[in-house]
């Protein structure tokens, strides 16, 4: 399974805001053997999500996108995503429903617009917070408050699959420039790939569907890479 990750907010294109949903979601979505191959931040602005969007629903199975939900003026993540799909928000019953019977909200006290979600849309549940998710398609709209973004994205986990892999990571003192003889010979020794992150030496990390795997190569490469220990 291919899929790409949005993550939507003026308050990420200036610095303000570390982009940990989107490191967090890779992650995840990884241990489920999914393939992220896109991560894309976009401006709190409709056309640019819409596009976007829209052009990633045709290329990979999924998306996921996080941000910018909710009824205030500068969140506009829902119209863009009904407008990929050229879809109005409208109000949402089951949206209003489960507010107001799970979250114990009135709904006279709900902001206008809390419950607007692209027409047609699957509403998510909001366990932690008030803004509900949204999936139209094959895409997930998810709030920005890392932990109602986690714990919505806990609870559409088994939407996304893919074929796990092990990892195992290799430390060694070398420059990254000596090792490339090694980095080649254990891909030709075994079907594993090789991640090579320098940075404090450089950390070798292997890959691949079968642990076993793994494990082996992770051996072949201690036995001739130098380490501290
Ligand atoms: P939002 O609903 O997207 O306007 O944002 C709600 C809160 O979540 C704000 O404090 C944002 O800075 C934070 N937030 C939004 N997107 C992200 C993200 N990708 N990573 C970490 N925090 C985020
Ligand atoms: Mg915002």
């Amino acid at each position: 399974m291919r899929v790409a990750v949005v993550t939507v907010g003026d308050e990420l294109l200036r610095g303000d805001t570390v982009d940990t949903n989107a490191t967090w979601l890779c992650d995840r979505l990884d241990e489920r053997g999914v393939d992220v191959e896109r991560v894309t931040t976009l401006p709190d602005r409709i056309a640019d999500i819409a596009r976007v969007v829209n052009e990633y629903h045709a290329e990979y199975d999924a998306v996921v996108v996080t941000g910018g939900l909710g009824p205030t003026h500068d969140d506009v993540t829902m119209e863009g995503v009904a407008a990929a799909f050229g879809r109005d928000v409208e109000p949402h019953t089951e949206a209003l429903e489960w507010l107001t019977e799970h979250g114990g909200y009135h709904a006279a006290d709900l902001t206008e617009g809390t419950t607007d979600l692209p027409a047609g849309a699957r509403m998510i549940p909001n366990e932690v917070g008030v803004a509900p998710g949204a999936v139209v398609g094959s895409v997930y709209v998810l709030p920005g408050v890392p932990e109602e973004m986690k714990a919505m994205f806990e609870s559409i986990a088994r939407e996304f699959e893919g074929t796990p892999t092990y990892s195992e990571t290799v430390h060694t003192t070398e420059p990254e420039s000596q090792l490339l003889d090694r980095i080649r010979g254990v891909q030709e020794e075994f079907d594993v790939t090789v991640g090579s992150y320098p940075g404090d030496g450089v950390r070798l990390k292997i890959t691949a569907v079968d642990p076993a795997t793994v494990e082996a190569a992770a051996d072949w490469l201690r036995d001739r890479v130098e380490s501290e220990d």
